[in-house]
């Protein structure tokens, strides 16, 4: 049985890393913005090369704190793909604005720049590119439509961990990036993490009191802030684990091109293959008319498989009013990904069984 994901085989490799890491916090006796939060955030930002990295609860309050911090009028719009993650959806309306969903290209499953101007209103006041996947949004076009339109910028960098973009990094493209250690994530705590990365210094300030009440001094609030802290516990895994994130990410690129190179049916799409050393394969997404069919028969024989997502955000019952929205691109995208298992644990032999069962899978299948 090949499982989709094994978290307990992905941390094996760090088991004495995070040992030691979490013997240091309890026997330091501080578990709450110390020494530990503080010299993850400096790891962070320096390997996103961004100037501030500040740590937060979990991905979603990454999201929602920025564009909070901009303090954008009530009925802003902010443009998102609609093929987004619910999370980055919600980001939106938690900060009181409303998401503007876009048709993603479908090819790259992401943001596609080309539907982007017009959906900008003179109420749109930012984009939210999320790198979906491990691969980033094409930020070239983002930025120059962002600068003529006056726009913010917030990357989504959830899935993206170490993926670049020319010669900057994730988390570095934008006014501000939200990022998650979500224990799944290509960088992963035991539990929830998350952070922001900016190379705005108010901003940087301004999320460093918000996370903690608003307080930048104890016992003084200087805004209505909120609890949104990293945990020390987490913040020394983080470290621990992330000496190893690019070692990591390229076992996930070398196994993704055993993927891309042995997959041959012809009535599966794979992923796209232009950018192998920019993209980190956060997951591995093919395509196929009858999806369900091809998980099943995965299924039978031993292969463990997910789907990201099933559900597009307009036909999820917290945005009823978006149900009447057509994304036709979107649509099709959510009936016919698979994602097929790829992390740093996989082996060579398992990957070349699922190559092997995928070819078997029928032929007649192909639509
Ligand atoms: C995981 C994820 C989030 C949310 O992160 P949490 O830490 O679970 O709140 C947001 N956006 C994307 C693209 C994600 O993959």
């Amino acid at each position: 049985m090949i499982p989709f994901l094994d978290l307990k085989s992905v941390n094996k490799p760090h088991q004495l890393a995070i040992q030691a890491a979490a013997e240091h916090v309890l026997t330091s006796g501080w578990y709450i913005l110390g020494q530990e939060v503080a010299a993850f955030e400096h790891q962070f930002a320096d390997y996103c090369q961004t100037k501030h990295c500040i740590g937060v609860a979990n991905g979603l309050d990454a999201l929602t704190l920025v564009l909070k911090a901009w303090n954008f009028p009530v009925d802003s719009e902010v443009i998102i793909a609609s093929n987004a993650y619910i999370a980055s959806v919600l980001s939106i309306t938690h900060a009181g604005l409303t998401p503007i969903l876009v048709e993603p290209d479908p090819y790259t499953c992401l943001l596609d720049p080309a539907n982007i101007e017009s959906a900008i209103t003179e109420r749109t006041k930012a984009i939210l590119p999320v790198h979906l996947y491990g691969r980033c949004c094409d930020m070239a076009s983002i930025l120059a439509l962002a600068e003529r339109y006056n726009l913010k910028v917030l990357e989504d960098a959830a899935q993206a961990h170490g993926a670049t973009y020319g010669k900057k990094r994730a988390g570095n493209l934008g006014e501000a990036a939200g990022w998650s250690f979500y224990p799944s994530k290509n960088l992963g705590a035991l539990g929830d993490a998350g952070a922001i990365t900016t190379n705005d210094d108010a901003l940087a300030t301004q999320l460093r009191a918000w996370r903690n009440y608003g307080s930048s001094q104890k016992y003084v609030t200087d805004y209505q802030g909120h609890n949104s802290r990293l945990d020390e516990l987490q913040a020394a895994i983080l470290s621990a684990k992330l000496p190893l994130l690019d070692q990591e990410n390229n076992r996930r690129r070398m196994l993704a091109q055993t993927y891309l190179s042995g997959i041959r049916h012809p009535a599966i799409k794979l992923p796209p293959a232009d950018q192998p050393e920019q993209d980190v394969w956060h997951l591995f997404v093919i395509r196929h008319p009858r999806r369900d069919d091809l998980r099943a028969y995965l299924q039978e024989r031993g292969i463990g498989t997910d789907v990201h997502y099933p559900i597009p955000p307009h036909y999820q019952k917290a945005y009823a009013s978006y149900a009447q929205l057509s994304f036709p691109i979107s649509e099709q995208l959510h009936r016919e990904v698979l994602s097929l298992p790829l992390n740093p644990a996989l082996t060579d032999a398992e990957v070349a069984y699922i190559i092997d069962t995928i070819n078997e899978f029928s032929k007649e299948w192909s639509e």
